[in-house]
């Protein structure tokens, strides 16, 4: 068949390549949004154990600015190496008493027996705290892990050893991008596939920045017959710097646009966070408009690109 090329009056290279783009690329008129009646997704916040008395009354003003939004529940990290025990364990319980959310502690397996992990969730439980993040952690130091001779070697086996505490609620951690040290992807899932069959009831991923590393992953996890909720973890960038250096650690891959985003932001403080605020909502509207209605966010304890994302979600104070 022959083609024929229609070319208007006073037609020029540049108009050349608009019509080739609008011809042959993909069109999207708006991003498609859920409607205002269906329910607001489900949302929980992750915290950090403060260091100091000023770190954790920032905590403080954020856990208070974000409790409104009465998320599914708050979690709070176990330091690498089990550093922040006391800590994560103050933190925890203040949240199950002084406010109105149901707080999950983050346990990790690393440099403990099983008789130390177990006193730590026994205590928990004596708490009233029934939610645990069940992880394997890493080595302090980043050195090559080497479970502990006494203890839970990874986190389905920690899992398997919670059930048998007591009625725990437990989440564990899931990676779109396959864990930086797993043999392969399939070993990978079938690990996730082991940790939800010894116990837990949702998976928590690792952070992305594309949206297609998600959705793709969720097809792998359905294609493996896995049921429980794979709830996506949203990293609110502000310093791209940082957020980079940690990407390379816990195997985010960091798109180059990420990076383009940011580029002459690095001393603009306001602009770096409205960027970061575009660059979330953009990829939470596009995970809805795909279907997504429960989200894990990394509030790194600052509340207002949270608070912003939650908004974008529909998810209002009351
Ligand atoms: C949502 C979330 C929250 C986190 N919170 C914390 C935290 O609070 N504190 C902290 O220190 N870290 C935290 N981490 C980081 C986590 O501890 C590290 O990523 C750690 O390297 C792996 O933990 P895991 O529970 O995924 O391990 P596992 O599920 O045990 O898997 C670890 C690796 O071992 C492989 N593996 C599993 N079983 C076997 C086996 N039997 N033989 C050989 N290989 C096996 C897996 O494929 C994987 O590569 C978190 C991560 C996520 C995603």
């Amino acid at each position: 068949m022959r083609t024929q090329t229609l070319t208007p009056p006073n037609h020029s290279a540049s108009d050349d390549s608009t019509l080739q783009r609008w011809l042959s690329q993909p069109r999207h008129a708006s991003l498609p949004s859920r409607s205002r009646e269906l329910p607001a997704p489900a949302l929980s916040f992750e915290f950090f154990p403060p260091r100091t008395e000023a770190l954790e009354t920032q905590l403080w003003a954020c856990i208070r600015r974000l409790e409104p939004l009465a998320p599914r529940f708050v979690s709070v990290t176990y330091g690498a190496g089990g550093t922040t025990q006391e800590r994560t364990h103050t933190t925890v319980t203040r949240l199950a008493t002084e406010t109105a959310m149901r707080p999950a502690a983050h346990l990790t397996c690393v440099g403990a027996s099983r008789d130390e992990v177990n006193a730590v969730a026994e205590r928990y439980y004596a708490a009233g705290v029934r939610h645990i993040v069940a992880l394997r952690g890493d080595m302090p130091g980043g050195d090559a892990y080497e479970p502990h001779p006494d203890g839970y070697a990874y986190a389905a086996d920690l899992v398997d050893g919670l059930r048998r505490i007591g009625d725990f609620e437990i989440s564990v951690a899931a990676y779109p991008e396959t864990h930086p040290t797993a043999i392969s992807p399939e070993a990978d899932l079938d690990n996730l596939k082991r940790k939800l069959d010894a116990g837990a009831t949702r998976a928590i991923t690792n952070y992305f920045f594309e949206t297609d590393i998600y959705l793709r992953f969720l097809d792998r996890c359905h294609a493996a017959g896995i049921t429980a909720p794979i709830v996506p973890g949203i990293m609110p960038v502000s310093n791209f710097a940082q957020a980079a250096k940690f990407s390379a650690m816990c195997g985010a891959s960091v798109p180059s646009w990420l990076a383009h985003m940011f580029e002459g932001t690095e001393n603009d403080v306001e602009t770096r966070r409205m960027v970061g605020a575009v660059v979330a909502a953009e990829q939470v509207r596009l995970l809805q408009a795909n279907g997504v209605d429960e989200f894990h966010i990394y509030t790194l304890n600052r509340p207002d690109l949270t608070y912003t994302i939650a908004h974008i979600l529909g998810v209002r104070p009351g």
